[in-house]
């Protein structure tokens, strides 16, 4: 397909940087510029937004988000690698691109942002933007430092992600996004749309923060959602028994006898209050 931004196919980028997909570093690419258009359109308007970019790799969702009109993107990649192939798009794009090499799990996005209100788009492999979601969860301060989240999972976790309560995808992620966030799933992508096809079906998240969510502290529901999903087949009473069992359920008026599936939110928060 013609690139619209005037730079070569992503496949001629791939091929002339040697940039095949290693797949310690879960490299499946997205060359479709439809695509990766549709995946930065998901985050809302980018007409003058700064936009952190997570996993660039050659830079297809990289070109999307500055061919919409994102005023700064910052990109974080750990596979040196990539770099030239990125430098071409700072080229075109002077002043608009910042490329930093490095691990996204060990970079501080809070500082990174400096103070303005950014929008983070990532496409990374599924461990990798399981434990970003959760660090970007868990500040202690509220609203973040982020407007919003699109990001790439594999369908599961996508599921997990947006779970409410008697969902069998109700878990700890569902708690944290529902407590925090306004999440949904924008739309599926199938394996064969990615360079080389990953096993599963890939799913775009949206997450808003919401302005106010119910008070409660992040380290306590983090040890109530890990206590009760740690054995969730068994009765809260049975789960929750080395944070306090019976007595703290009876103080939070839930009953002993339920299920930590069937716990919504607002429930988990009340627990997690009185610990
Ligand atoms: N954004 C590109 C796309 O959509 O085609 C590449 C997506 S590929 C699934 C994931 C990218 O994340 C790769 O470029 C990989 O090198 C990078 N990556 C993997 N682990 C990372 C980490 N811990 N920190 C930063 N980048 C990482």
């Amino acid at each position: 397909m013609a690139a619209l931004d005037g730079l070569p196919p992503l496949r001629d980028v791939i091929a002339r940087h040697g940039l095949d997909a290693k797949k310690a570093l879960g490299q499946n690419f997205l060359l479709d510029l439809n695509l990766t258009q549709k995946v930065a359109r998901t985050a809302g308007s980018l007409e003058g937004a700064t936009v952190i970019e997570v996993g660039p790799g050659p830079g297809g969702l990289t070109r999307a988000i500055l061919a919409l009109g994102a005023k700064k993107v910052i990109a974080i990649e750990r596979d040196a690698r990539c770099l030239p192939a990125l430098q071409e798009i700072s080229d075109h794009y002077p002043g608009r691109l910042e490329v930093i090499e490095g691990d996204a799990l060990k970079t501080d996005f809070e500082t990174l942002a400096r103070g303005d209100p950014v929008k983070i788009i990532a496409n990374l492999p599924y461990n990798v933007g399981t434990q970003l979601l959760v660090n970007w969860l868990l500040p202690g301060h509220w609203p973040p430092f982020w407007q919003s989240l699109t990001l790439m999972f594999q369908k599961e976790v996508g599921q997990r992600i947006v779970a409410q309560e008697d969902d069998n995808h109700y878990g700890r992620l569902g708690v944290l996004c529902g407590w925090r966030t306004n999440a949904h799933m924008a739309f599926d992508i199938p394996p064969q749309a990615f360079t080389p096809p990953p096993k599963v079906t890939s799913t775009v998240v949206h997450l808003e923060p919401i302005g106010k969510p119910l008070p409660c502290d992040p380290d306590k529901l983090e040890k109530v959602t890990l206590a009760a999903f740690g054995q969730r087949r068994k009765m809260l009473r049975q789960s929750l028994k080395p944070i306090g069992g019976e007595a703290l359920l009876a103080r939070a008026e839930i009953d002993p006898q339920r299920r930590a599936e069937t716990l919504s939110v607002e429930e988990f928060c009340r627990i997690a209050n009185l610990i």
